[in-house]
């Protein structure tokens, strides 16, 4: 894959406000934050996208997000956060390289703004739908 710019800052080529490292995973501020202490969390192997990530990178993520969001909870008094992670660019990736944004949610609105066209699970489609997804990750 191509280098991307967060590789350099896992290599500390350039430099970022840290709030967290381990042997697997770097978490600092969003250098455009959409709201006060939006924090990416990456893995620093340098995979793409989430379904490329190694298991033992993705272990290592999931153990440390919650108490990443529990601090950012903390450290900035907002109420609520997103959780976002893009996948590809037609998903708003921007930067290949996996990342966790926490976002904090602030009562002036400030933070992720969403948008959810809701349609409704027709109940044929739910069960194919189930029966594919279940098969393949049986099968991975
Ligand atoms: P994406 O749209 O790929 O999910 O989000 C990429 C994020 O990385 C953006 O929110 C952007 O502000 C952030 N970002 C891009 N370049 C840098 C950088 O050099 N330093 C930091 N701290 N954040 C960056």
């Amino acid at each position: 894959m191509a280098e991307t710019i967060f590789s350099r800052i896992v290599r500390g080529e350039i430099p970022c406000h840290r709030v967290y490292e381990d042997d697997r995973v770097l978490a600092f501020l969003d250098i455009g934050p959409l709201s006060r202490g939006h924090t990416l969390v990456i893995p620093k192997e340098p995979a793409e996208t989430l379904d490329r990530l190694s298991d033992e990178s993705a272990a290592a993520l999931g153990r440390v997000l919650p108490r990443l969001v529990r601090a950012v909870m903390a450290a900035t008094g907002a109420p609520a956060c997103n959780v976002l992670q893009n996948n590809g660019r037609d998903a708003h990736q921007a930067v290949m390289h996996v990342h966790f944004h926490i976002i904090p949610k602030y009562p002036d609105g400030s933070g992720l703004g969403i948008t959810w066209p809701a349609g409704r699970l027709d109940d044929e489609e739910g069960r194919r739908m189930a029966e594919a997804i279940r098969s393949r990750v049986a099968g991975d």
